[in-house]
């Protein structure tokens, strides 16, 4: 990649995605002068999923990746997709992990949602719920790929080791998880998770006790949802990780039609 693309060259790409059925438009953010792009496709009578990318201004491989899987035929028909392309338009254009405000958008999804994103997003989403909620990052501590699994009580993970398989077939790398790598916990609290290679395997109710502020996954997670937090290294080169993205939304959603 020899630079950056801009917001807009991102919003003009998935308009012009209404040629292939994508359903698109803009959600005001109350409070804040800028909308926020949805897009729906699919059978409105298919299992729910939602998809967003972007919620972190800085990790820009995800709402490009977004795009391609969409454009691309990569998303099962039979699903009804609701997908938030750029959750942080701000964050993006300052290429900064907060919004125009400072916050970080994914602690903000508390009550009726503390910043103008997820205020839209819940907004959007009141009269709906979701079976499957992926959500795409990108993380600079990490050399290799891996996702997050919050598991309900006593439930077995479903997704995670498929998933690392599939990376593992496409040859991109997936990160050794250990006692050392930091995930984010609040200092002084014991870790809600159980790691594996390539994936966190969160206790999801713990986890709810423990953020102050709640992810967009757990919204969705409170809401009946599974949700699924996939990140790509964001020191690695473009391509793999607009491919590991690729590899990570197909493979999850083949489990969960399956
Ligand atoms: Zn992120």
């Amino acid at each position: 990649m020899t630079r950056l693309r801009t917001y807009e060259e991102l919003t003009a790409a998935w308009r012009a995605l209404r040629l292939l059925g994508f359903r698109v438009r803009e959600v005001a953010c109350v409070g804040a002068p800028r909308t926020i792009l949805v897009a729906e496709y699919g059978d409105p009578n298919g299992p729910r999923v939602s998809l967003s990318a972007g919620v972190h201004g800085d990790e820009p491989a995800a709402p490009w990746a977004l795009l391609g899987i969409a454009r691309d035929g990569l998303l099962d028909p039979r699903c009804a997709y609701r997908i938030w392309p750029c959750l942080n338009p701000s964050g993006y254009l300052a290429q900064t992990r907060a919004n125009a405000e400072g916050d970080d958008i994914n602690r903000s999804f508390t009550r009726g949602g503390t910043t103008p994103e997820a205020r839209a997003v819940i907004t959007a989403n009141r009269d709906r719920r979701f079976a499957l909620a992926l959500d795409l990052h990108e993380d600079f501590e990490a050399q290799g790929c891996y996702l997050y699994e919050p598991l309900r009580p006593d439930a077995s993970p479903r997704f995670a080791a498929q998933v690392v398989a599939a990376l593992d077939a496409a040859g991109l790398p997936v990160q050794g998880l250990d006692g050392d790598f930091d995930l984010g916990t609040p200092a002084g609290v014991e870790p809600p998770y159980r790691l594996e290679r390539g994936a966190v395997l969160v206790d999801a109710e713990l986890e709810l006790r423990v953020f102050p502020g709640l992810p967009q996954s757990m919204f969705h997670y409170r809401r009946g949802a599974q949700p699924l937090t996939f990140e790509s290294p964001r020191p690695a080169p473009w391509d793999d990780r607009i491919a590991a993205h690729r590899v990570f939304v197909t493979t999850a959603l083949a489990i969960f039609v399956s």
